[in-house]
């Protein structure tokens, strides 16, 4: 790392006197250590060294408009006056969950909860609920958080990871209970709808729910072949299993009713964080009324009744958060917002493409709505194990081009097959300069 971090090396030293690794979430440590940050704002963002940085790590997805984009800042302000902030139920919470009912196709009710991953656990116990079923089936390579039962086969050693059309479910974890997941985890390959109704027909009598990540961006972008997602629908429908979309990344970036609209797929539930609020932590499930209800206090006990799911949480539907989410989709309601991150994953793909024919770099964009990858292949993944193998394997390509742009104030997260983002602050400009941070790294890597 380049001595202009010097500060944050320093911190790293204290941070992990009391933090395990420096970082609150594991995903933040990068070595050789984690950079610390002072501040952020529109498109940038600043570290402790005061190395001002073109943001295209964009808090991992979440902030879709921009950093202190001022209509959700004032929003958040003004929730402030009112003293409310999480274990209460007012207006603003009922009416946010209007908008989010009213944006999202074929919504008919939503709960908001605490993080994507606290969304994804409850979307999987109302499914198992309501269908009176244990299992579910999610595809390899995708991340649905850190739930015991959804957190399999993200990142399996290929050596282990079984046939490829029928994956063997590997615990991303220890603590979890392994047995019980391998028993009710079953993993399929990604974009193939063949494998997918073998594996359903074979477990449909104690399947709940396919999970699925329209997009697999924790992959970095593996783009679903055209009809796959629909042929999804069709064999869960067929086979009376749920189908819940896990839009925690396309959640309103791709189009203004995230992946389901962009698809025009109608899955029964779907969980929402990330950009619904624009960077403040909130999360959503929503589906299907009769579904959801499924999850709803017991109305008739005169003691407060749990219901048949449990669903709770203090932090849900935090009012800071929920002002929050409510200013956030009111900006992307109209599809500008989509429009323009669209239109700017289209001339960063097209970029990189001429700059790859002119280097024989193999290099290509996959994404969408802003939320992209750099694969080093000369063609697009379908799969995890397509995906995982580019690159040779290692990321050695991607990491040097990391490194050269960093130090040249436009930061992607080190990682291999990660999803990189901007927001709608970014510019026209600040896509050229990426390119041109590109171009020049490319030519001294021929
Ligand atoms: N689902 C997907 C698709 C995600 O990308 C993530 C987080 O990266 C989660 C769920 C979990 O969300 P959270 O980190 O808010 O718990």
């Amino acid at each position: 790392m380049c001595a202009q971090t010097i500060r944050s090396e320093e911190m790293f030293k204290r941070a992990r006197n009391v933090v395990p690794g420096g970082v609150h979430s594991n995903a933040r440590y990068l070595a050789p250590y984690p950079l610390y940050f002072l501040r952020a704002e529109g498109n940038k963002i600043w570290d402790i060294d005061g190395n001002e940085y073109l943001d295209y790590f964009v808090n991992h997805g979440a902030i879709v408009l921009g950093h202190r984009y001022p209509k959700v800042e004032n929003a958040v302000r003004t929730q402030m006056d009112s003293g409310l902030a999480a274990g209460y139920e007012s207006e603003l919470t009922v009416s946010t969950t209007e908008d989010l009912v009213a944006m999202i196709p074929h919504a008919e009710m939503a709960r908001f909860a605490g993080s994507g991953s606290d969304a994804v656990m409850s979307s999987i116990h109302i499914a198992r609920g309501y269908t009176g079923r244990k299992k579910i089936l999610k595809a390899e390579g995708a991340w649905h958080g850190t739930y015991d039962y959804a957190c399999a086969s993200y990142r399996s050693p290929l050596a282990k990871a079984g046939p490829k059309k029928n994956p063997r479910t590997i615990p991303e974890s220890t603590g979890f209970v392994h047995p019980d997941i391998v028993k009710n985890t079953i993993i399929a390959p990604f974009n193939d709808s063949a494998a997918l109704e073998k594996i359903v027909k074979k477990n449909k009598k104690t399947l709940a729910a396919v999970i699925i990540e329209p997009i697999i961006h924790n992959s970095g972008a593996i783009m679903p072949k055209s009809g796959y997602l629909k042929s999804i629908r069709e064999i869960t429908k067929k086979h009376g299993v749920l189908l819940i979309f896990d839009e925690v990344i396309t959640g309103f970036r791709g189009a203004p009713g995230g992946a389901q609209q962009y698809y025009d797929i109608e899955a029964d539930l779907a969980t929402y964080g990330k950009a619904i609020a624009n960077g403040y932590p909130v999360a959503a499930i929503v589906g299907k009324k009769d579904i959801l209800e499924a999850s709803g206090p017991d109305t008739k006990s005169s003691i407060g009744g749990f219901g048949g799911v449990i669903y709770g949480g203090t932090f849900h539907a935090h009012h800071l958060a929920v002002a929050a989410c409510k200013a956030t989709m009111a900006e992307l309601k109209d599809g500008r917002v989509a429009k323009h991150l669209n239109e700017l994953t289209d001339i960063l793909a097209t970029g990189v493409k001429e700059i790859s024919a002119d280097t024989h770099l193999n290099m290509r964009i996959d994404g969408l709505g802003g939320e992209f990858t750099i694969y080093f292949t000369d063609r697009s993944p379908s799969d995890y194990r397509e995906a995982i193998t580019t690159d040779n394997g290692n990321g050695k390509k991607f990491l040097s081009l990391q490194k050269h742009l960093q130090q040249n104030g436009i930061r992607l997260l080190p990682r291999h097959i990660y999803h990189h983002g901007f927001s709608y602050s970014h510019t026209r400009e600040d896509i050229e300069r990426l390119l041109r941070g590109v171009r020049e790294w490319s030519a001294q890597s021929k």
